[in-house]
């Protein structure tokens, strides 16, 4: 099978018509023959011909065609020539059609499959002597129809003009004339009647007495040499040529006056055009009339005059050369007049080329031409499949892109793609001819090796597209075979371990129907999981399409109920509560899951309460004097940081607990100007936002009255500030904001409105560098599941869609729980004593991937504290009246007047300085890349950037630089510790310490203070910078000495190391070399003698190098500090500190609050609230496994008693007997505690920015 691209019939014409053998070197290739070049679509597309290359205007020579008749179609018999001439160039084109090959192939082109012939290019006929390839002698090329059915096959031969340059020269040169007319003067002297020839009379002459020869005529056969026409006109110098032509020269009357004459040439008799060879005789002739005629004509009219031979009428030979190729009628597109005057005027665009089509090609006829290409050429499929996409877009053919998204989803790739594929496996797609599949495949099994699993099935999806692109069974094959194992299944299938049976049933309908293509490997993904799982129900599937009813075993059970862990011991009381809103749900099977609990209470219940008894707990302190703890209900700890936080501000908590004084009312009309992140805001947020706000006033009321020393935050209330967070990102953003780029709810789908949740991309992940990286989804993911340099104000905004299901669940639930505690409570549900938390599993609920819980679940997993944050700050600003509205619109409110910042960016280009203003709920830090203190870190981002901006006309030098305009009373650092890592491919956390002050002064981020004008602050500001700069030059000499990056490895050593390990491989070579010195050494190494010992001279000085270097960094970043040592006007105490221990993939969270009444730290972790008694806790890092600040709490230190207050309590008395058997979260009854101190508005001026 051929491996060539070809050209259908109507392009090969074109091709011929501007194929030019005289400039083929300059073209670079054959147009005729070879493939055109791949267009890239980056660059401005070449022109297809070089500009000299002679447009042909072929005319056919009727004596030597044997042209197709029309309305005769060909036979076995036919052979169709088109013999034909330039009028330009002069150079002859015999086109040969051949149709005898027509045992097999029967069905010539065009017929109904093939509307076109696509010819491919066979090969070169060399048997003429064309050895050399030089352009001034005739070329013939071979081209066959690639349809197995058409027998078509067709030669091109190319001949230059019979009558040479030199030849012209003879005839036409006014020197040789002139010289012509003296030497007939002297051999005549007589005749006094001689006149110089003129140019034309040569080309006359000849032309009639080569007519003559083709038709002779008594009498006209022979020309005295002494004729004095003959004499002027050639001479004695042209005889080479004549004899070239066919003359003969001979003496008559010998002895006689010796006559010399010229006979004509004697051409032999007409033969059929087909068998005559080309250089016959007669065809000579002919051809040589037919140039002069077009040579004779291009002479000036002036230089004419008697001419006898100027009748010369040819006739074009275009149409018989499309009736010959069958292509005289094919099907065009209709294109608008202006379409066809740029189609006359302009190329057609390079893809038409590379899909050996014209720009006037029908849609249908562009696609058979497609087909054809890719049948031909599945090697450059995807080229083709590029051409294809791209002409149907400038088509604009809804026909065209139809096909081509039918072609996409059947998995043809582009050459975009294809190149990706092959990079990302570490290849360069150029090479692709020369990569076999072996290598390949090699590439990528090695390649597998070194990335996470995560990436696996990306990888795969890399080598498909290769696959594809070569039409490689093997490859192919390969990728799909490459679910072997039991995890690779899950991933295939976007699975999670626990996730049950039904649910891969689920996944694998998805992916089946995603591509014809998947559906194999989807199957063996199942069989894989079911032969795993020992699956009888997948088993069943795979064979019936059904699944038959669980039977649920232990195994299911804790699958069912999301517990990993099985040696931990399971605190029923939790996985009932659990059990009862995973029922509510409205895809959980509730039968199901009460079964597995039952199993597993039957197998465990008595040893947990066995266990739960052993731990009696005591309350540490009296409830009168402590904080609450808040248990944790799901993953959400970062929740509860938050939630503590919030309480601890006075007048939000106060705020919250008098809500109605500050409630928004939510009528169209009284939103109309309501502007929150400079949105308006709908009616339905308002209302999903109060929920929200007396959900959290109900937390704190229980906060403050509950008897207990913990309470249990509703699920609902989580919902509302979590999910509601990852729904609100994809609602918009703040103006100006960078809108996050996927956070969408990832299309698993939906069930009843619900979505089903699959991997989220955090939305405010620096999606810029993980996407340049290339990181994907799930190490995004991971990105997420721990922290997340969240944007800033106003980017967190209500969403509606979802809300309303979330809310009609929550009605159901409510009224389902009651019922559920009294029907469905199994035999003793102990509830545990009082004690340290058993550390139940927690409801991990991955196995239920259709409900609120794992919703809730799902979105917890990627949020952090920051975020959250966030968005209750939107939430209660959209639930909240303004108290007043500021310039642009935007409601000001107790949020922003207690935490919002305003940041103005001044920018300087040229001189000129533009200053840019924006709130911001918070200040992002980068924790750099070694400990540091808060100062130098939040230096970092109020530093001098510089940056050169390069545009198309100029380089214009810009500087920037931020300052605060409003301090917030209570300001917010958080800190981004999640850096993609490129060695390890994935996200890691950067565990840098940051040293924060207790007092942090703010002044140097000011624009003024009350000491220092802005130009002072700004001198001493740019005399940081300065230094700033220095250090870090500093800095990246001394990383150029001290961290050699090992290639491939994480290992980094210093310079000297290298130098010095260098040093001993030399002397590892000279020993060797000495050993071997018995031997004749053939090659000896040169090696300079005493080489090591100055490489290790070198060493030492580099390493003297970096050591000389610490004394001026640290000197300077004394400096730096000192500069705004005395700067005290504007102190801020830490009041909270956001902790968190784990991975990028996990961990956990914790908060620790200073209560500024009594003087001490406590840390509140979930459940538990505790005093630091060691301060090194909160200041001072672990050496491993360390836990790392996230966020930081700074608050104005005059106000610090007013705006903050660590403990409000007042709890109920319990009930005599039943000390902590309600449980306090989910199910207190806030109207039980009625004597709730109200307390009354805020008491607090300040300043409203
Ligand atoms: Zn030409
Ligand atoms: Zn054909």
């Amino acid at each position: 099978m051929s491996s060539r691209p070809g050209k259908t019939a109507p392009r090969l014409i074109q091709d011929i018509l501007t194929y030019d053998p005289r400039y083929e070197e300059r073209a670079g290739r054959n147009i005729l023959t070879d493939p055109p070049p791949h267009h890239d679509p980056t660059k401005p597309p070449e022109r297809a011909l070089p500009i000299r290359n002679c447009r042909h205007s072929f005319m056919t020579k009727h004596d030597q065609s044997l042209l197709p008749v029309p309305g005769v179609f060909p036979d076995q018999k036919t052979v169709y020539k088109v013999a034909s001439f330039c009028q330009n160039c002069r150079f002859h084109l015999d086109l040969v059609v051949d149709f005898s090959d027509y045992e097999i192939r029967n069905s010539p082109c065009p017929s109904k499959d093939y509307p076109l012939h696509h010819f491919i290019y066979q090969a070169e006929d060399v048997s003429e002597g064309n050895m050399l390839g030089n352009s001034n002698v005739p070329k013939t090329y071979r081209f066959q129809c690639s349809s197995t059915k058409c027998p078509a096959e067709l030669r091109i031969r190319m001949r230059p003009p019979r009558l040479k340059d030199e030849h012209i020269r003879l005839m036409t040169d006014r020197i040789l004339l002139r010289k012509r007319l003296e030497s007939a003067k002297i051999l005549d002297p007589g005749r006094t009647d001689h006149r110089m020839a003129r140019p034309v009379d040569g080309y006359d002459f000849l032309s009639t007495y080569l007519k003559d020869s083709l038709n002779p005529t008594r009498g006209k056969s022979r020309v005295p040499l002494l004729n004095r026409k003959f004499l002027v006109t050639f001479g004695r110098d042209c005889d080479e040529m004549l004899r070239g032509l066919g003359f003969s020269r001979e003496i008559e009357n010998p002895g006689n006056g010796d006559e010399i004459c010229w006979h004509l040439p004697k051409p032999p008799a007409p033969s059929d055009p087909l068998s005559s060879s080309d250089d016959s005789l007669r065809t000579v002739i002919q051809d040589v009339i037919e140039e002069l005629s077009v040579l004779i004509l291009s002479m000036p009219d002036s230089e004419k005059q008697g001419v006898r031979n100027m009748t010369y009428q040819p006739k074009p030979s275009q149409t018989e050369i499309e009736r010959a190729l069958g292509c005289l009628d094919y099907s065009k597109r209709s294109m608008t007049r202006a379409e066809v005057k740029s189609a006359k005027e302009e190329e057609d665009h390079p893809y038409y080329a590379g899909l050996g089509a014209l720009g006037d090609f029908s849609d249908e006829l562009l696609l058979f031409a497609y087909s054809r290409q890719v049948g031909t050429d599945v090697a450059n499929s995807p080229y083709y499949f590029e051409c294809l996409q791209d002409l149907a877009i400038g088509r604009k053919s809804s026909m065209l892109e139809e096909k081509v998204q039918m072609l996409a989803s059947q998995g043809q790739t582009n050459r975009k793609e294809v190149a990706k594929a092959y990079s990302s496996l570490g290849m360069d797609h150029k090479h692709a001819e020369l990569l076999s599949d072996e290598i390949i495949i090699g590439q990528f099994k090695s390649r597998l090796q070194d990335i996470s699993p995560a990436l696996e099935e990306d990888t795969r999806n890399m080598l498909r597209i290769i696959g594809q692109a070569r039409q490689s069974q093997r490859i192919l094959q390969e990728a799909s075979n490459a679910i072997e194992t039991y995890e690779q299944a899950l991933s295939w299938l976007d699975l999670d371990p626990g996730q049950p049976d039904e649910f891969v049933q689920t996944m694998f309908t998805v992916k089946a129907a995603d591509s014809p293509a998947n559906r194999d490997i989807a199957v063996k993904a199942v069989e894989i999981i079911a032969e795993s799982r020992n699956s009888a129900r997948l088993r069943d599937f795979l064979r019936t399409g059904a699944m038959g009813a669980p039977e649920m075993d232990i195994e299911e059970a804790y699958r069912l109920l999301g517990i990993k862990n099985r040696s931990e011991t399971i605190d029923f009381a939790v996985l009932e509560s659990f059990l009862v809103v995973q029922k509510d749900a409205p895809y959980n099977d509730a039968d199901q899951l009460q079964q597995a609990y039952d199993l597993l209470y039957k197998e465990r219940g008595k040893e947990s309460y066995d266990a739960n008894v052993e731990k009696p707990r005591a309350p540490s302190h009296p409830l009168e004097i402590w904080p609450v703890g808040c248990e944790n209900i799901g993953n959400t700890c970062y929740l509860n940081s938050v939630l503590q936080f919030l309480f601890t501000i006075r007048p939000l908590r106060e705020m919250i607990l008098n809500f109605d004084d500050f409630r928004q009312e939510p009528t169209p009309e009284a939103l109309e100007s309501k502007r929150v992140g400079r949105s308006t805001v709908s009616v339905e947020k308002v209302k999903t936002a109060q929920e929200f706000v007396f959900e959290l006033r109900k937390l704190f009321q229980m906060m403050i009255t509950a008897p207990s020393d913990k309470v249990r935050p509703d699920i609902n209330l989580a919902f509302l500030a979590l999910f509601n967070a990852a729904n609100a990102t994809t609602k918009g953003n703040a103006p100006g904001q960078p809108a996050p780029e996927t956070n969408t709810i990832k299309g698993l789908g939906d069930i009843n409105g619900m979505p089903l949740l699959g991997p989220m991309p955090n939305p405010f992940v620096d999606n810029k560098s993980v996407n340049e990286i290339g990181i994907d989804s799930t190490a995004k993911e991971q990105v997420d599941s721990v922290l997340s340099d969240a944007g800033s104000l106003g980017a967190a905004k209500l969403g509606e869609e979802g809300l309303g299901d979330w809310k009609e669940q929550q009605l159901l639930q409510e009224d389902s729980k009651t019922q559920k505690f009294e029907q469905d409570k199994p035999d003793p549900p102990s509830r545990p004593p009082p004690g340290p938390p058993p550390v139940p599993p927690r409801p991990k609920t991955t196995q239920q991937s259709n409900n609120n819980m794992h919703a809730l679940e799902a979105v917890a997993r990627q949020q952090d504290a920051a975020e959250v944050l966030q968005n209750i700050f939107d939430l209660l600003r959209c639930a909240m009246r303004p108290s007043a509205t500021m310039d642009d619109g935007e409601q000001f409110d107790l949020i922003n007047e207690l935490f919002y910042s305003q940041i103005t960016t001044a920018r300087t280009i040229d001189g000129v300085t533009n200053l840019n203003t924006a709130v911001q709920d918070f200040i992002l830090t980068s924790p750099g890349d070694r400990n540091r203190h808060l100062y130098t870190v939040l230096d970092d981002e109020f530093d001098l950037v510089e940056e050169d901006i390069t545009t198309a006309q100029c380089k214009r030098h810009s500087t920037k630089y931020e300052f605060i305009d409003h301090l917030p009373p209570i300001l917010m650092i958080n800190v981004r510790r999640l850096i993609y890592d490129a060695n390890a491919k994935g996200t890691r956390k950067i565990e840098c310490h940051i040293a924060m002050p207790e007092t942090l002064y703010l002044d140097r981020y000011l624009h003024h203070t009350n000491s220092l004008s802005a130009v002072e602050l700004l001198e001493r500001r740019m005399a940081q910078w300065d230094i700033k700069k220095r250090l870090r030059q500093l800095q990246r000499r001394k990383t150029e000495l001290e961290d050699v990056e090992l290639d491939k490895t994480e290992l980094k050593i210093s310079l000297a190391d290298v130098v010095d390990g260098a040093a001993d491989y030399v002397d590892e070579l000279q020993k060797t070399e000495a050993e071997d010195s018995d031997l004749v050494n053939l090659d000896p190494l040169p090696i300079e003698p005493g080489l090591s010992e100055q490489m290790r001279l070198r060493a030492h000085h580099l390493r003297k190098d970096a050591e000389l270097l610490s004394e001026p960094i640290r000197e300077l970043e004394e400096e730096s500090m000192s500069i705004f040592a005395d700067l005290k006007d504007h102190p801020y105490l830490l009041q909270a500190v956001f902790i968190h221990r784990g991975t990028a993939t996990g961990g956990h969270y914790w908060i620790y609050i200073h209560d500024f009444k009594n003087n001490i730290w406590r840390k509140y972790n979930d459940d538990v609230v505790t005093e630091v008694t060691d301060l090194a806790d909160i200041f001072t890092q672990e050496e491993v496994y360390p836990a790392t600040s996230t966020g930081m709490v700074y608050v104005r230190k005059d106000d610090v008693m007013k705006l903050t207050e660590a403990v409000k309590r007042n709890p109920a008395k319990p009930p005599p007997d039943d000390v902590e058997m309600k449980d306090a979260g989910s199910d207190v009854d806030v109207e039980e505690y009625a004597n709730i101190e109200i307390l009354n508005g805020v008491d607090l001026k300040m300043d409203a920015p």
